[in-house]
């Protein structure tokens, strides 16, 4: 294995240290200064991301330094795994430090600019190189990472490969990732990504089908592989204050075949609709498809998933009762006009909640409960993303590409 990089980091002129509650650093490090902190957990993620063979991280920009370091800690605290793309540096003050080696990966202004700049099979390769390894291509089987495996030169375009020299196994950078054993190329696979990634509204398979030129069979699996693979991870945990609520998606029976029509469909039934509880914190959005709105349905979700102690602001449905036994809880009530309770509300959720059903809507016209969960995770996604450039973005779902779902897995899970 390589020896690591950055043995030791200086980061005074990286972040603002003056911001950072010190207290709670020096009970965890014990280190003699904030800045002293801050190298001791610098060095620490960037050993442990080595030892769990994961990419370095990505160069997008992270707007809260204070943020990144109570996250840290939290993790680090409940032992739990800190993935590099779940945090994201401040790229421009990064880029003026010496000691920090940058991704020089291009962040495109346009859809445009992409498939200019990347328009051939190897320029694609190349940039999900560099976003992946910036440098270093890490062996998919052994871990190692190193500048220097062997370079295999394929007959065909767009075929470079690697050898590594620590196991001697080959491997691209294609494998653990969606575009693993694909036959579409990556310039189409590049494109589907930049629409789904940017298009506020989604796209649907028809639509990408169009765009791409290929099968809507084909374009439907892209866009499933793509939807699973950025799915919200469950290693988090909400804190501060969190906005609660569910709705109910589902289709509307004009739009549904003569055999499949159901009676009584009036208002919140079950029977046509489906719930959907969703959560926001600080401007992350998280959701799942539910069987029920029952308060055990509900409150199983919320405590595995909010600090005990913190914040929920919900609305008044009895669902949420007995939230208050383990959390502080804010009760925003619709039913008497209220929309504001002082600094609580719930229109962040709300707000979402009008995103995903206009999406579901106008792009996908009918889900099943069988893929709702997906499309949720898409919106969702597309949602806690919206504050990137729309190149961030496609470079930010590139490198959340390297979770594979395999086609039989998938129809598999359907039938
Ligand atoms: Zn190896």
């Amino acid at each position: 294995m390589a020896t690591v990089k950055y043995d030791f980091i200086s980061c005074s002129e990286v972040f603002d240290f003056s911001q950072i509650d010190y207290q709670e650093i020096h009970s965890t490090f014990e280190p003699t200064s904030i800045q002293d902190a801050w190298e001791d957990i610098l060095r620490y993620l960037l050993i442990k991301w080595r030892l769990e063979e994961a990419p370095k991280p990505a160069q997008i920009v992270f707007p809260d330094p204070v943020k990144l370091l109570t996250t840290c800690l939290r993790k680090i605290r409940k032992n739990l795994p800190i993935k590099p793309k779940s945090i994201i540096f401040n790229k421009t003050k990064m880029s003026k430090h010496p000691d920090i080696e940058l991704n020089t990966a291009k962040i495109f202004k346009s859809v445009f600019d992409m498939m200019s700049t990347l328009n051939s099979e190897t320029a694609c390769r190349e940039h999900l190189e560099k976003l992946r390894w910036n440098g270093e291509p890490i062996c998919p089987h052994c871990g190692s990472q190193r500048d220097n495996h062997y370079k295999i030169k394929g007959r065909t375009e767009g075929k470079f490969r690697y050898k590594c020299r620590d196991c001697r196994l080959p491997f691209t950078v294609k494998i653990g990732t969606i575009f693993e054993k694909s036959t579409i190329p990556l310039q189409k696979w590049f494109m589907a990504i930049f629409i789904f990634t940017t298009n506020k509204k989604g796209v649907s398979s028809y639509q990408l089908m169009r765009e791409l030129g290929v099968t809507q069979k084909t374009a439907w699996f892209m866009l499933s592989r793509l939807r699973n693979s950025v799915r919200m991870r469950d290693d988090f945990e909400f804190d501060g204050i969190t906005q609660v609520d569910e709705t109910y998606v589902g289709g509307k029976n004009k739009n549904r075949s003569k055999g499949k029509k159901i009676d009584n469909t009036q208002g919140r039934s079950l029977k046509t609709k489906t719930p959907v509880f969703g959560m926001l914190n600080n401007g992350v959005v998280f959701t799942r498809v539910v069987k029920n709105t029952k308060g055990k349905t509900l409150q199983g979700i919320i405590d595995g998933k909010v600090k005990k102690g913190s914040t929920i602001v919900s609305d008044g449905w009895r669902g949420y009762r007995g939230l208050e036994r383990n959390y502080s809880h804010e009760i925003i009530k619709h039913n008497l006009g209220l929309f504001k309770k002082g600094a609580y509300h719930t229109n962040g959720i709300e707000g979402f909640w009008g995103l995903l059903k206009r999406g579901i809507v106008g792009i996908y016209h009918f889900t099943s409960d069988k893929h709702l969960h997906r499309y949720c995770d898409e919106f969702a996604y597309r949602y806690n993303i919206r504050t990137m450039s729309v190149g961030e973005q496609f470079n930010f779902t590139l490198i959340n590409s390297d979770e594979r779902l395999k086609y039989k897995d998938l129809i598999g899970k359907l039938i």
